[in-house]
């Protein structure tokens, strides 16, 4: 027997997070698809999540941008909340890269330059991210850039704020590979999260063009240490520029290291043309 949400039929699972499965939705009445997110009531209660999930409709509700994804409305039931968003119908470039291994240069301008224009833009409206991993970054049939999981945005103060810092961010986000350094240290200073996020986008181009993450451990401690204090190991083979963009993104001072919407002026990353916010 097939679900009806609203005026939703829910199908197929499209993909699994840490909070909530996101399914196919056939409008009934047009017959358009969307994606939605479903998240249990009793999850959010267990995980105290409700301001959280709140601020992430609010977010998706302010951000209009061909490099994200776009929101439709949400819906409530007696025990599930769901996000009723754009049909995204490409790989996520978690998947591209699992067959890939990497990109070309080319391809890796086209993407991360989209990426680097979405993220920008979030930054501009002062939304940070806080989540960027290749499953949140999803590619449309003509591999168009479209961020999406701004679950993560929502939590404001996830760390520094509570006894245990490390433990909390790991929970949430289950990976530590594409956090900042300063994100892991103890410290209660707090952090930036446009240069959280530029770290992210770093170690997303390092993964892009070498096809693996800079800094690599299955422990937890082991990988936190590589991270606040490995220098970055290059492929004798890669692009000065590109270099010099990762450089300066991985670059573990949060103070030195340049924001994304710096580094959308960079000379490595392609000028948007057209009005689709594409770069080929
Ligand atoms: P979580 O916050 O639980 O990680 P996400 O918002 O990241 O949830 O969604 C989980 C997965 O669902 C994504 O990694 C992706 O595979 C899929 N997904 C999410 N949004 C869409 C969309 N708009 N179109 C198609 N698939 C999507
Ligand atoms: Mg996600």
């Amino acid at each position: 027997m097939p679900v009806k949400v609203g005026k939703y039929l829910i199908g197929e699972t499209l993909g699994q997070g840490a909070f909530g499965k996101v399914k196919l939705g056939k409008h009934t009445e047009t017959g358009v698809q969307y994606a939605v997110k479903i998240i249990e009531k009793k999850e959010i209660a267990a995980n105290s999540m409700a301001a959280n999930v709140k601020r992430e409709i609010s977010i998706m509700r302010q951000l209009h941008h061909p490099n994200i994804v776009n929101f439709h409305e949400v819906l409530i039931s007696k025990a599930s909340l769901f996000i009723v968003m754009d049909l995204v119908k490409g790989d996520e470039l978690y998947e591209l890269l699992r067959k890939r291994g990497h990109l070309t240069e080319r391809d890796a301008k086209h993407i991360f330059g989209q990426l680097v224009h979405g993220v920008a833009y979030c930054h501009e409206q002062g939304i940070y991210h806080r989540d960027l991993k290749p499953e949140n970054i999803l590619l449309d049939a003509t591999s168009n850039v479209k961020i999406t999981d701004f679950g993560m945005s929502a939590m404001t103060g996830l760390v520094n704020e509570a006894g245990n810092p490390n433990a909390l961010l790991y929970t949430a986000c289950g990976t530590l590979y594409y956090c900042a350094p300063e994100v892991l240290s103890n410290s209660t200073t707090g952090y930036n999260g446009e240069k959280v996020d530029a770290w992210s986008c770093g170690i997303l181009l390092y993964l892009m063009l070498v096809g693996r993450l800079p800094f690599e451990s299955e422990d937890m401690a082991a990988l936190t240490k590589l991270i606040q204090s490995a220098p970055v190991k290059y492929p004798k083979s890669m692009d000065p520029m590109a270099m010099d963009l990762i450089s300066r993104l991985l670059e573990k001072d949060q103070h030195k290291r340049i924001t994304v919407r710096e580094a959308r002026q960079h000379n490595w990353i392609p000028k948007p043309t057209g009005e689709n916010g594409s770069t080929n």
